[in-house]
């Protein structure tokens, strides 16, 4: 049953890809058919349907622009002013990576999701065989309590929107080890360790492990290693801890909770290792691999999740933002830098803004090869500035290109903010690289620096700590303008490899890390650093458990843990405090060699 269906999928992935083009041209006429009347759409096209028109009239358009729409919904007008469908509810952003947590109207229809979730098993499937019968998966999902808008409208992220769907709900027993009300569960600490918990009862039926996206996955390690003797106990007893008080979560666990000293004292065994290193794989041995997105943002935590592993691949299966579904990888066995997503052409109507510059992360990988020769055009390439879009089939492999949407759910020519490579094509259908978000960005002065120039200044700094046995954890970052000249001051949490004890990192090499993200910057940013009008970098490291107390923090201002993207350059206040009062010690770049 479940091969058919797999089979099944894998022809409509087929169809999709092959007829791309004939497929964007229907969903842009439906969406036009459905929606040409409404207030927002009138304005433009003058209730025409025609897609020349579309593309000439409508703009392209940020968040902002229709924010008074949707707050006009929210509030309790019709939704027919932006969509003839009825809005049902709203999914909120995360709003980490980006600023504020946007409100995406959503409608009931399910269908596009379900084959979205059927295509990406139907893949994954054909790479690692039955996934049925290879066990269960120890996917660790998380849930936000749903709020109303004044119109009694709920809003939830989108993927707590899709876990208390009846339709999840008849497969989660089938296909997952965590039971429905721990996930349910919406005090996440109490989710995250009945989770474990079950999936240590389990270990030896579980096919794969995973989370959302990685840095979930890395604050579950955490989790385990601050309670793994807590749970040894509950399942060496069959009794669960007081701390679990959530009454869906007491009552599924009572059906796993029977005294199993020997499964305890083989988990104490493991974790009792004074090395982490492999430790998923020792935990869960028949684990073929952990399904969690490492491309983006997220590839800061490759290196710790490579470290814990024990070997298995890191899947990134799809690219999903509350606006649109829009990719799957096909190569799910292709290492995290090399994952490109193939767009699905019945989602939603894509466009693509070519941002005017190669693209950045070839170039970026030049300027790592090639040294200092290509910072000037490097900059120069930096300023991000659209022209016209291009259709989905048009897009050209090597070029960076910003994700605008048309939904069927009232997003007309909007920008997602991602900024996306195109890599090749499979069959009609493009294939992109995820780059980065693109409003990301450090600035003191003139110069720039985008979340992917971070990343790779970063990158290369903490290599002078890999053969130290420190691992980086998780980094942020923001721009001092308040002191004079301003500087840029990065936070890292760090690690030691061979223990869970954290011993202090060598202030000189700390220095020198300092240094080696300023002489990857770009030429700009040298250059003022040259002339003093920018003051040497600070890299502050903090407390381990920081990165997990700032994600309690965005969770607690209304962040989904399932979706959480830890930010990688801040601006709350708030945020900076909770960082300030976990640092353990300061380090500035020395004098300047540009
Ligand atoms: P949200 O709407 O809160 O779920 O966040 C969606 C955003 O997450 C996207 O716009 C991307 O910036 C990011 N994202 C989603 N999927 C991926 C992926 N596979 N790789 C990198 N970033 C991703």
């Amino acid at each position: 049953m479940a091969a058919e269906r797999h089979q099944a999928g894998l022809k409509i992935l087929e169809k999709l890809t092959t007829d791309a083009y004939q497929i964007q041209e229907q969903v842009l006429e439906e969406i036009l058919n459905r929606n040409a009347g409404t207030e927002y759409l009138r304005g433009f096209l003058n209730g025409q349907c025609d897609k020349q028109l579309f593309k000439k009239n409508v703009p392209i358009v940020t968040y902002d622009d229709i924010e008074p729409y949707i707050h006009r919904i929210a509030n309790g007008e019709s939704s027919d002013i932006l969509l003839a469908e009825p809005v049902t509810g709203f999914y909120r952003s995360t709003g980490t990576s980006g600023g504020q947590p946007k409100l995406i109207p959503s409608t009931a229809e399910k269908d596009k999701g379900a084959l979205f979730q059927t295509l990406k098993e139907s893949v994954m499937n054909k790479h690692f065989g039955d996934l049925d019968k290879a066990g269960k998966s120890m996917q660790l999902l998380f849930t936000k309590q749903e709020i109303e808008t004044p119109s009694g409208l709920p809003a939830t992220p989108a993927t707590t929107s899709i876990f208390k769907d009846s339709g999840f709900r008849n497969i989660v027993a089938r296909l997952y080890t965590s039971p429905i009300e721990t996930i349910l569960c919406s005090d996440n600490n109490q989710s995250m360790y009945c989770q474990l918990l079950v999936g240590l009862i389990q270990r030896d039926e579980v096919g794969s492990v995973g989370s959302s996206f990685a840095s979930t996955m890395l604050r579950a390690i955490k989790f385990i290693e601050d309670h793994w003797k807590e749970l040894c106990y509950n399942i060496k007893t069959g009794h669960l801890s007081n701390r679990i008080n959530d009454s869906g979560c007491k009552n599924a666990l009572s059906l796993f909770m029977k005294p199993n000293p020997d499964l305890a004292d083989s988990i104490e065994n493991i974790c009792g290792c004074k090395s982490w290193e492999g430790i998923i794989r020792k935990l869960w041995p028949k684990a073929k691999y952990i399904g969690t997105i490492t491309t983006g943002i997220m590839s800061q935590y490759t290196a710790a999740l490579d470290f814990y592993s024990g070997g298995l691949p890191l899947v990134s299966s799809a690219y999903v933002c509350s606006e649109a579904m829009c990719g799957i990888n096909l190569e799910p066995l292709s290492k995290p830098a090399d994952v490109s997503y193939t767009f699905l052409p019945n989602m939603a109507y894509f466009e693509f803004l070519p941002v005017k510059k190669d693209c950045l992360t070839k170039f970026l990988d030049q300027v790592q090869f090639n040294g200092v020769a290509h910072q000037e055009s490097k900059e120069m390439m930096s300023s991000i500035e659209a022209i016209e879009p291009v259709d989905l089939v048009n897009v050209e492999p090597g070029q960076c290109y910003e994700l605008v949407v048309t939904t069927f759910a009232g997003l007309y020519r909007y920008k997602v903010g991602d900024i996306l490579m195109a890599t090749g094509f499979y069959n009609n259908a493009p294939q992109f690289q995820f780059v980065e978000r693109q409003n990301v960005i450090l600035s003191i002065d003139a110069e720039k620096t985008s979340e992917v120039d971070l990343l790779r200044a970063v990158t290369k700094a903490k290599a002078l700590l890999d053969p130290l046995g420190f691992l980086l954890t998780g980094y942020t970052s923001y721009a001092d303008t308040l002191s004079t000249p301003g500087h840029y001051i990065l936070f890292w949490e760090l690690k030691t490899k061979e223990s869970n004890d954290m011993k202090e990192p060598d202030p000189k090499i700390m220095v020198e890390c300092c240094s080696s993200v300023e002489e990857s910057l770009n030429y700009t940013y040298r250059m003022y650093r040259k002339e003093t009008i920018i003051a040497p970098l600070e890299l502050r490291v903090v407390k381990q458990g920081t990165f997990d107390a700032l994600m309690d923090y965005y969770v607690s201002q209304g962040a989904s843990m399932n979706q959480y993207k830890g930010p990688s350059c801040i601006k709350s206040k708030e945020a900076i405090k909770i960082l300030d009062s976990r640092v353990m010690g300061k380090f500035f770049s020395a004098e300047t060699q540009f």
